[in-house]
């Protein structure tokens, strides 16, 4: 029942993260103007933006001047919907930890929204989100300190990596968003989730890019979006990093 009424809000809130995706790299407000069709410029009327439904009875057209409609709209809100019942359904039904959970949960859809459109972690995120990951970590687990501990060791592990990467090769490899997105998922998850997801983030990324060299997609050159692999990481972690850390320290008694 839970799970389904979490399912549901996801929906209505992919449908703004949508335009939270679109609008928040450019600095343009999410509020207005309303949406517009990008094609015809028309105004879409609120019966028209219903989540997913909409798209179905539309058959992915506009209205007016019936130009397709990205995919990616309806998938934004079903993958939003998919990620708010599974949080719910998993972890312990206290209505602030829950609150918190999808909170961050909304945070990382955007963040991998606009990496992999525009390689763009934007501050108006990250800022704001390493505020309220330490505000509400006072009253959850993991608590204030380790919530500040977390948003200091997010930021100082990527900023040591990162110039260690350019004292090697003399490029800048990694941008201060990422820097700025660890350091907000520390102020969430607390300084020992920290490590699990940089490893977990990290073997995602290279995994993906060995398989997209493999497939000829791209050269292993190729720099992939790594806010994406640090969003889908903190996720895992927000679920089962506890577990993942316990078991591995199980490995060494
Ligand atoms: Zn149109």
């Amino acid at each position: 029942m839970l799970a389904a009424l979490a399912f549901l809000f996801g929906l209505a809130i992919g449908s703004f993260l949508n335009v939270c995706i679109a609008r928040l790299p450019a600095g343009e407000s999410v509020v207005r103007p309303g949406s517009r069709c990008p094609a015809c410029r028309t105004p879409i009327r609120w019966f028209d933006n219903i989540p997913v439904l909409s798209y179905l009875l539309l058959g992915g057209r506009c209205r007016q001047c019936r130009s397709p409609i990205s995919v990616r709209y309806p998938l934004v809100e079903l993958a939003t919907g998919v990620l708010f019942a599974a949080t719910v359904s998993w972890l312990p039904p206290e209505p602030v930890l829950l609150g918190k959970a999808l909170l961050f949960t909304a945070l990382l859809v955007v963040l991998f929204g606009t990496d992999y459109d525009v390689q763009r972690l934007p501050d108006v995120i990250t800022l704001p989100g390493i505020a309220a990951g330490i505000v509400l970590s006072a009253a959850t687990p993991p608590g204030l300190f380790d919530a500040i501990m977390g948003t200091a060791a997010g930021a100082l592990v990527l900023l040591f990596v990162r110039w260690g990467w350019k004292r090697m090769t003399g490029v800048d490899g990694m941008g201060l968003g990422d820097v700025k997105m660890l350091a907000m998922i520390g102020a969430f998850l607390g300084w020992r989730q920290v490590g699990v997801v940089l490893f977990l983030a990290s073997l995602a990324g290279a995994l993906v890019g060995l398989l997209l060299a493999a497939g000829g997609r791209r050269s292993l050159q190729t720099r992939l979006p790594f806010g994406t692999f640090l969003a889908a990481a903190a996720w895992g972690a927000l679920l089962v990093g506890d577990n993942l850390l316990d078991w591995y320290l199980s490995l060494y008694p």
